[in-house]
Protein backbone atom coordinates (compact mmCIF):
# COMPACT_ATOMS: atom_id res chain seq x y z
CA UNK A 1 0.00 0.00 0.00
CA UNK A 2 1.61 3.47 -1.14
CA UNK A 3 0.90 6.31 1.76
CA UNK A 4 0.40 10.18 1.18
CA UNK A 5 3.43 12.16 2.42
CA UNK A 6 3.19 14.97 4.75
CA UNK A 7 4.56 18.13 2.94
CA UNK A 8 7.96 18.41 4.19
CA UNK A 9 6.56 22.52 5.17
CA UNK A 10 3.60 24.48 6.15
CA UNK A 11 0.76 24.67 3.52
CA UNK A 12 1.60 28.17 3.80
CA UNK A 13 5.42 28.25 3.72
CA UNK A 14 6.34 28.70 -0.21
CA UNK A 15 4.35 32.17 0.05
CA UNK A 16 4.09 34.57 -2.01
CA UNK A 17 5.39 32.30 -4.74
CA UNK A 18 2.73 29.26 -4.32
CA UNK A 19 -0.12 29.98 -2.20
CA UNK A 20 -1.52 28.22 0.16
CA UNK A 21 -4.57 27.22 -0.46
CA UNK A 22 -2.82 25.69 -4.05
CA UNK A 23 -0.38 23.47 -1.59
CA UNK A 24 -3.55 22.63 0.93
CA UNK A 25 -5.88 21.61 -2.35
CA UNK A 26 -2.70 19.99 -4.36
CA UNK A 27 -1.69 17.87 -1.31
CA UNK A 28 -4.57 16.97 0.50
CA UNK A 29 -6.81 16.31 -2.46
CA UNK A 30 -5.03 15.96 -6.03
CA UNK A 31 -1.67 14.03 -4.60
CA UNK A 32 -4.21 12.04 -1.93
CA UNK A 33 -5.92 10.70 -5.28
CA UNK A 34 -3.71 9.56 -6.97
CA UNK A 35 -2.81 7.13 -3.67
CA UNK A 36 -5.81 6.18 -3.00
CA UNK A 37 -6.37 5.57 -6.63
CA UNK A 38 -3.12 3.67 -7.23
CA UNK A 39 -3.94 1.41 -4.31
CA UNK A 40 -7.66 0.72 -5.60
CA UNK A 41 -5.94 -0.27 -9.07
CA UNK A 42 -3.38 -2.78 -7.18
CA UNK A 43 -6.22 -4.26 -4.53
CA UNK A 44 -5.27 -8.07 -4.46
CA UNK A 45 -2.06 -7.47 -6.07
CA UNK A 46 0.06 -7.41 -2.83
CA UNK A 47 3.76 -7.78 -4.47
CA UNK A 48 2.81 -4.93 -7.43
CA UNK A 49 1.60 -2.77 -4.15
CA UNK A 50 4.62 -3.35 -2.18
CA UNK A 51 7.13 -2.18 -4.56
CA UNK A 52 9.34 0.66 -3.88
CA UNK A 53 6.59 3.75 -6.27
CA UNK A 54 10.20 4.17 -8.60
CA UNK A 55 10.05 0.60 -8.83
CA UNK A 56 6.49 -0.04 -9.91
CA UNK A 57 5.95 2.60 -12.60
CA UNK A 58 9.90 1.78 -14.49
CA UNK A 59 7.82 -1.40 -15.13
CA UNK A 60 4.59 -1.04 -16.13
CA UNK A 61 4.74 -4.29 -18.16
CA UNK A 62 4.42 -5.76 -14.73
CA UNK A 63 1.01 -4.63 -14.00
CA UNK A 64 -1.71 -6.70 -15.33
CA UNK A 65 -3.14 -4.94 -18.28
CA UNK A 66 -6.94 -4.10 -16.84
CA UNK A 67 -5.21 -1.71 -14.54
CA UNK A 68 -1.75 -0.39 -16.40
CA UNK A 69 -3.04 2.63 -17.14
CA UNK A 70 -4.61 3.23 -13.41
CA UNK A 71 -1.52 2.31 -12.61
CA UNK A 72 0.64 4.42 -14.79
CA UNK A 73 -1.63 7.89 -14.20
CA UNK A 74 -1.73 7.47 -10.67
CA UNK A 75 1.70 5.79 -9.83
CA UNK A 76 2.46 8.63 -11.69
CA UNK A 77 0.76 10.98 -9.33
CA UNK A 78 2.28 9.59 -6.43
CA UNK A 79 5.88 9.25 -7.61
CA UNK A 80 5.79 12.80 -9.06
CA UNK A 81 3.86 14.81 -6.47
CA UNK A 82 6.15 13.01 -3.58
CA UNK A 83 9.12 14.68 -5.61
CA UNK A 84 7.81 17.81 -6.57
CA UNK A 85 6.83 18.31 -2.28
CA UNK A 86 11.00 17.84 -2.23
CA UNK A 87 12.05 19.56 -4.36
CA UNK A 88 10.90 22.58 -3.21
CA UNK A 89 11.25 24.82 0.44
CA UNK A 90 10.67 28.23 1.75
CA UNK A 91 12.54 31.33 0.77
CA UNK A 92 11.91 33.43 3.50
CA UNK A 93 14.67 36.55 2.48
CA UNK A 94 13.25 36.75 -1.48
CA UNK A 95 16.94 36.21 -2.75
CA UNK A 96 17.43 34.29 -6.24
CA UNK A 97 18.28 30.72 -5.50
CA UNK A 98 21.23 28.84 -7.62
CA UNK A 99 22.75 25.35 -8.12
CA UNK A 100 25.87 25.20 -6.00
CA UNK A 101 28.69 22.34 -5.87
CA UNK A 102 29.11 19.34 -8.40
CA UNK A 103 25.33 19.49 -9.39
CA UNK A 104 26.00 23.55 -10.61
CA UNK A 105 29.50 22.47 -12.48
CA UNK A 106 27.26 19.76 -14.38
CA UNK A 107 24.59 22.42 -14.88
CA UNK A 108 26.98 24.57 -16.73
CA UNK A 109 28.76 22.20 -18.76
CA UNK A 110 25.51 20.50 -20.18
CA UNK A 111 23.42 23.59 -20.78
CA UNK A 112 26.65 26.25 -21.33
CA UNK A 113 25.29 28.82 -17.90
CA UNK A 114 22.53 28.32 -15.22
CA UNK A 115 21.24 31.08 -16.96
CA UNK A 116 20.63 29.27 -19.99
CA UNK A 117 19.42 25.84 -18.17
CA UNK A 118 17.12 28.35 -16.07
CA UNK A 119 15.99 29.88 -19.99
CA UNK A 120 15.27 26.06 -21.62
CA UNK A 121 13.72 24.28 -18.47
CA UNK A 122 11.22 27.22 -18.71
CA UNK A 123 10.43 27.13 -21.75
CA UNK A 124 9.98 23.33 -22.30
CA UNK A 125 7.41 24.01 -18.98
CA UNK A 126 5.49 26.62 -21.18
CA UNK A 127 5.29 25.02 -24.21
CA UNK A 128 3.99 21.52 -22.66
CA UNK A 129 0.71 21.74 -24.42
CA UNK A 130 -2.13 20.58 -21.71
CA UNK A 131 -1.33 18.96 -18.61
CA UNK A 132 2.32 17.55 -18.05
CA UNK A 133 5.69 17.58 -16.05
CA UNK A 134 9.34 19.52 -16.68
CA UNK A 135 12.02 16.79 -15.77
CA UNK A 136 15.84 17.80 -14.95
CA UNK A 137 17.51 14.34 -15.52
CA UNK A 138 20.73 12.63 -15.60
CA UNK A 139 21.25 11.04 -18.73
CA UNK A 140 24.33 8.89 -19.52
CA UNK A 141 26.82 11.02 -17.51
CA UNK A 142 24.86 14.47 -18.65
CA UNK A 143 21.73 16.24 -18.13
CA UNK A 144 19.27 16.79 -19.88
CA UNK A 145 15.32 18.64 -19.95
CA UNK A 146 12.41 16.47 -20.88
CA UNK A 147 9.03 16.86 -20.34
CA UNK A 148 6.02 14.34 -20.42
CA UNK A 149 2.75 14.84 -20.66
CA UNK A 150 -0.36 13.95 -18.21
CA UNK A 151 1.67 11.69 -14.94
CA UNK A 152 3.97 10.59 -16.79
CA UNK A 153 7.46 11.02 -15.98
CA UNK A 154 11.26 9.80 -17.71
CA UNK A 155 11.72 6.32 -15.03
CA UNK A 156 8.75 5.35 -17.71
CA UNK A 157 10.29 5.40 -20.82
CA UNK A 158 13.20 2.88 -19.39
CA UNK A 159 14.01 2.13 -16.21
CA UNK A 160 16.88 3.51 -14.19
CA UNK A 161 19.14 0.26 -13.56
CA UNK A 162 18.85 -0.21 -17.18
CA UNK A 163 20.60 3.37 -17.99
CA UNK A 164 17.77 5.22 -18.00
CA UNK A 165 17.49 8.91 -17.25
CA UNK A 166 16.42 9.53 -13.49
CA UNK A 167 14.51 12.57 -12.85
CA UNK A 168 16.64 14.51 -10.13
CA UNK A 169 13.78 17.89 -10.74
CA UNK A 170 10.62 18.80 -11.86
CA UNK A 171 7.70 21.28 -12.31
CA UNK A 172 4.04 20.28 -12.10
CA UNK A 173 3.02 22.14 -14.92
CA UNK A 174 -0.14 21.14 -14.64
CA UNK A 175 -3.11 23.95 -14.07
CA UNK A 176 -4.28 22.82 -10.42
CA UNK A 177 -0.51 23.60 -10.00
CA UNK A 178 -1.00 27.08 -9.97
CA UNK A 179 -4.36 28.23 -11.57
CA UNK A 180 -5.93 29.83 -8.60
CA UNK A 181 -3.31 32.30 -7.98
CA UNK A 182 -2.09 32.97 -11.51
CA UNK A 183 -5.08 32.16 -13.85
CA UNK A 184 -3.71 31.42 -17.39
CA UNK A 185 -0.53 32.74 -16.57
CA UNK A 186 1.93 29.99 -16.32
CA UNK A 187 4.62 31.64 -17.55
CA UNK A 188 4.58 34.31 -14.04
CA UNK A 189 3.60 30.71 -12.26
CA UNK A 190 7.48 29.30 -13.61
CA UNK A 191 8.86 32.41 -12.98
CA UNK A 192 8.05 32.53 -9.31
CA UNK A 193 8.74 29.07 -8.84
CA UNK A 194 11.93 28.96 -9.46
CA UNK A 195 12.36 31.13 -5.75
CA UNK A 196 11.61 27.90 -4.00
CA UNK A 197 13.64 25.18 -5.74
CA UNK A 198 14.86 23.59 -3.12
CA UNK A 199 18.87 22.80 -4.60
CA UNK A 200 19.88 21.22 -1.75
CA UNK A 201 18.01 18.48 -2.57
CA UNK A 202 18.45 18.31 -5.69
CA UNK A 203 22.02 18.57 -5.53
CA UNK A 204 21.77 15.48 -2.95
CA UNK A 205 19.27 13.15 -5.45
CA UNK A 206 22.41 14.35 -8.18
CA UNK A 207 25.02 13.26 -5.57
CA UNK A 208 23.28 10.19 -4.66
CA UNK A 209 23.15 8.39 -8.16
CA UNK A 210 25.43 5.64 -8.17
CA UNK A 211 28.46 6.39 -11.10
CA UNK A 212 27.69 3.02 -13.04
CA UNK A 213 24.04 4.43 -13.64
CA UNK A 214 24.83 8.05 -13.77
CA UNK A 215 27.89 7.67 -16.77
CA UNK A 216 26.00 4.36 -18.36
MN1 LIG B 1 -0.10 18.29 -9.52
Amino acid sequence: MFTLPDLPYAYNALEPYIDERTMQIHHDKHHAAYVKNVNDALTGQDELASLPIEDLIADLLKVPEAVRTKVRNNGGGHYNHSLFWEVMAPNPDGAPRLAQGDLASAITQSFGSFEKFTEVFSSAGLNRFGSGWVWLVTDKGKLTIVDTPNQDNPLMDLPAQAGGRIPILGLDVWEHAYYLKYQNLRAEYIKNWWYVVNWKEVEKRFDGIPDQVRDA
